[in-house]
């Protein structure tokens, strides 16, 4: 059929034998949460997988930014970017922590490392920046902009599952950062997180605070939360985990074949890849310059929607443009000029490890026709 209608993403899903026989186990150990048997599992295999040395599995992306900032006591201001998903920056707020916009580098669209030392006042505890797209952010620069000013760094690495540069994993920048293993990720649990801390102890603070701040039967050292991953969902995490570089290759095909066809097409940009990373092909923005491209973002988001072709406009509106934000001081336009542009002419293509050619095709043949 023509008109079949393309998504913006297709979840990683585990084979129904494969799970079976994993819920199984789980079915005769009798033992289907609280740090499980597969949770120890999953836990141990993601070390491996993203080269880090403590993980901590989570229930979903966001809880483990909220623990986080409980974790390292973060309190006053935060500087972070406002192009992100709203949870980045819900993190703060649910911590009563004033969230401080500051621009974004259109080269990588993370938080613009030229803009941070601005926006230090006395008050200001950390940075909490994102690895947008999966993109890496400036990870040296910022660390010593947060070393010169005794400020924590904690990465919402969201989008950055399996990401290296130069070989090392990603998520080892700053003090902590954090995953996001919701279905519409390169890689999922159905619903799930984690947070990556650097040494034992942290980790074991970690896992107090995600189990209500249990240190024992009847000790109970912190106001804790529940973020506790059970053991289906892990073992979802450990079929899914055997298949994400299939995926990710897959992905990359779709990449390479998108920009093969945009590359002539004067008013749409998009990333190249950078030297030294391995990209997880997470997202694949274009950026539409409606003067030189005759149509704006808008326009060619409705048209693909119309041929039953699903993009999504990430970031737009930017985080700072929602109610419970928009009246900061460093929520103004003329404060992320940058961003404001970016979240006008962004539109993320379908990007999934299912895309067939002719699917890519069809995406194109409507971009590329004016
Ligand atoms: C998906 C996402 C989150 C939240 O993750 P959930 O698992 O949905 O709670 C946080 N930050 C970013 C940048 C995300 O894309």
């Amino acid at each position: 059929m023509d008109n079949q209608q393309i998504t913006v993403t297709s979840p990683l899903l585990p084979g129904l034998d494969e799970l079976n026989e994993y819920l199984r186990d789980i079915w005769s150990r009798k033992w289907i949460t609280n740090n499980g048997h597969w949770h120890q599992e999953l836990e141990k295999e993601l070390c491996g997988y993203l080269k880090v040395p403590y993980l901590s599995l989570f229930t979903n992306g966001t809880l483990p930014l909220i623990t986080a900032l409980q974790a390292l006591r973060i309190t006053g201001e935060v500087i972070t970017t406002p192009f992100s998903f709203v949870a980045t920056t819900h993190s703060l707020w649910w911590n009563g922590i004033k969230p401080v916009f500051v621009d974004i580098d259109p080269s990588n669209c993370g938080i613009n490392p030229d803009c941070i030392e601005a926006a230090i006042t006395p008050r200001t505890t950390a940075i909490m920046p994102v690895h947008c797209y999966g993109k890496p952010c400036d990870t040296k620069r910022i660390q010593d902009i947060a070393d010169k000013y005794g400020l924590k760094v904690i990465y919402d690495a969201a989008h950055a599952f399996g990401v290296e540069v130069d070989g090392e994993g990603i998520l080892n920048a700053g003090d902590m950062s954090t995953l996001s293993f919701h279905a519409t990720k390169v890689y999922n649990t159905i619903e799930g997180g984690a947070l990556i801390v650097h040494d034992a102890k942290t980790k074991q603070r970690i896992d107090y605070l995600k189990n209500f701040g249990f240190a024992g039967e009847t000790t109970v050292v912190a106001p804790g939360i529940n973020g506790k991953m059970d053991e289906v969902r892990s073992a979802v995490g450990l079929i899914n985990l055997k298949h994400v570089d299939e995926a990710i290759e897959a992905r990359h095909k779709v990449a390479v074949a998108y920009r093969e066809g945009l590359k002539d097409i004067h008013g749409i940009s998009y990333f190249e890849d950078m030297s030294g990373v391995r990209h997880n092909y997470s997202y694949f923005p274009i950026f539409v310059d409606a003067e030189q491209y005759g149509m704006t973002r808008d326009e060619l988001y409705d048209k693909l929607k119309s041929r039953n072709i699903y993009g999504r406009r990430y970031f737009y509106p930017l985080i700072s443009e929602f109610s419970t934000y928009r009246g900061l001081e460093s929520a103004t336009k003329e404060n992320l000029p940058v961003a404001h542009r970016i979240a006008e002419q962004v539109i993320c293509l379908p990007m999934h490890h299912q895309l067939s050619e002719e699917d890519v095709n069809r995406i194109l043949e409507t971009i590329v026709e004016k």
